[in-house]
């Protein structure tokens, strides 16, 4: 991959598969920006629970992604802080409801079309590092590094489980799976969009991998590290 002038690195993968830590890492070694895009489609679900609009009603999430101002701004941390009509949501975008939303939201082309046209303004003007479920497919099929970063259902769930016990919270590991597997089935067999490996992505299995071997692995693809 060329290192010089604007790049763009791709990342995809279902659910719980450690897009984020590993995006996040990966843009502050390379020193460029990080976007989350489950966050795009989770400011829009906010802000339709916000307005109160009916999350069957296409229409109304498809004009509302249209006129509705978001901003992504980062911190030199690499966090995305996520700005609707000025206001920073970002700390409102993890609950449970927006969750289920967004999954709604998300399956609707008209929204789909707004929020992949701002997610390749970001990534014009700047090196970026991009993940979400169709980056390499649909957003930036010319991206100069692909990767799909997936690990079993079961490695995904222990790795969620392990996180939420960690933090002291109350978890059922069978739970944790059965709803993973239903967001599995959601992301891969809906119309717009649905998650698979880009053409030319390279697969990266996780089971038996730490975050930095993770992210040495893709930066070495990327020809530094
Ligand atoms: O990754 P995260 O859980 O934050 O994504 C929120 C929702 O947005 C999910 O339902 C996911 O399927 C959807 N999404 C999407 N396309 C992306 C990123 C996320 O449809 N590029």
């Amino acid at each position: 991959m060329k290192r010089q002038g604007v790049f763009q690195i791709a990342i995809d993968g279902p659910v719980g598969a450690g897009k984020t830590s590993v995006g996040r890492l990966l843009a502050r070694r390379l020193g460029c920006r990080f976007l989350d895009t489950g966050l795009t489609y989770r400011a829009v679900a906010l802000a339709a629970l916000d307005r109160e609009i009916d999350l069957k009603d296409s229409a109304a999430l498809g004009s509302l992604a249209a006129t509705m101002r978001l901003a992504v701004g980062g911190d030199p941390d690499g966090e995305s802080k996520i700005l609707v009509d000025g206001k920073d949501v970002s700390a409102r975008l993890k609950s449970e409801s927006v969750s289920d939303a967004a999954s709604l939201v998300s399956a609707v082309q008209e929204v789909r079309r707004h929020m992949v046209a701002a997610q390749r303004r970001i990534a014009a003007s700047e090196s970026i590092v991009m993940v979400g479920r169709d980056i390499g497919t649909v957003v930036l099929p010319d991206a100069d590094l692909k990767i799909f970063l997936t690990a079993t259902p079961e490695t995904r769930a222990r790795r969620r489980y392990d996180e939420l016990v960690g933090r002291g919270e109350a978890a059922s590991y069978d739970e944790i799976l059965a709803s993973l597997r239903g967001r599995d089935r959601r992301d891969s067999e809906r119309d717009a969009s649905p998650l698979r490996a880009a053409r030319g992505a390279h697969v990266v299995k996780t089971d038996n991998m730490e975050l930095e071997e993770v992210v040495s692995a893709i930066e070495k693809l990327a020809g530094g590290g």
